[in-house]
């Protein structure tokens, strides 16, 4: 799997980190840092879904609603 750092989701959307990062701790941007106050790391389909405004995968699976 291929995971996008902050950098690349920064370079590939041309969104700054400054409305990026926010969106990552609200949770509207689905991501994870593998330690905390680490580097964030987004899946690609998430990254594309919430570019799209839409929930990826696994928002939308925490709503309990399967696909
Ligand atoms: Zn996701």
């Amino acid at each position: 799997m291929r995971f996008l750092t902050m950098d690349e989701l920064v370079k590939e959307s041309g969104i700054s980190r400054f409305t990026l990062m926010p969106a990552l701790q609200r949770g509207d941007l689905h991501g994870f840092q593998r330690v905390k106050r680490g580097t964030w790391r987004v899946d690609r389909p998430c990254f594309d879904a919430w570019m799209a405004g839409e929930k990826c995968e696994h928002q939308t699976a925490k709503k309990g609603k399967a696909a």
